[in-house]
């Protein structure tokens, strides 16, 4: 099965994603991990896109539709993919299908997930991440059970993304409703969109979302 999660910034896409990864063993690709990978790594990718996003902007469809096919084509044909922050524009919805289309695989499902814009800059702004696994944080809704160690690994090492202050937010948000959201309209000419709310708790979104990949 190939799904997008698609919703703006701080709507829980990789969360949910993470957890699917976890329980049925799909693959999630995530444009914005690819794209800080190569931030880290300096790699030419990287060295055009880090401005881009720390200004909060979009990366060009070329440069991120290159990551996705290098990727599936790496990947085994059985293995099932989430599309996470990937299409946020029209133009790389239609990359998307000729790349599916090369890999021998369709779209099954688009999973909106919807939230109320106001509280995405305070679950943004108050997030963090264990520099050794990866598990998520948050200064309000989620600590660590022993503070300064990760629950998952152990590790007293902790990250925040650079872009995820108000301001680059804010422009974050923009970007999503005047490139992204207008996408959904051509996914839901094809009867694949399902929505669900993303202000719940984290474990009730991952059921709507489990119900809804059970019927597809
Ligand atoms: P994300 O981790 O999905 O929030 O992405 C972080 C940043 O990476 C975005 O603000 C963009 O600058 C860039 N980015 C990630 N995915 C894409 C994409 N599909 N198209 C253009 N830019 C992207």
């Amino acid at each position: 099965m190939n799904i997008i999660l698609l919703g703006p910034p701080g709507a829980g896409k990789g969360t949910q994603a993470a957890r699917l990864v976890e329980r049925h063993g799909m693959r999630q690709l995530s444009t914005g991990d690819m794209l800080r990978a190569a931030v880290a790594a300096q790699t030419p990718v990287g060295l055009e896109a880090k401005a881009i996003m720390d200004r909060g902007e979009l990366v060009s469809d070329e440069i991120v539709s290159a990551l996705i096919d290098a990727e599936l084509a790496a990947l085994a044909p059985g293995v099932g993919v989430i599309f996470d922050g990937y299409p946020r524009t029209a133009e790389q919805a239609v990359q998307l299908d000729a790349i599916l289309a090369k890999h021998g695989r369709k779209l099954d499902r688009v999973i909106e997930i919807g939230v109320d814009e106001d509280e995405l800059v305070h679950r943004i702004v108050g997030r963090y991440t264990c520099a050794t696994c990866g598990e998520g944080y948050h200064d309000d809704f989620k600590q660590p059970k022993l503070l300064g160690t990760c629950d998952k690994c152990g590790g007293t090492t902790f990250k925040r993304r650079k872009d995820d202050n108000e301001e680059t937010v804010r422009t974050r948000m923009v970007e999503y409703r005047a490139k992204t959201a207008p996408i959904l309209p051509l996914y839901e000419a094809r009867g694949i969109v399902s929505r669900v709310d993303g202000m719940a708790p984290i474990d009730a979104v991952s059921g709507a979302i489990e119900t809804i990949l059970a019927k597809a």
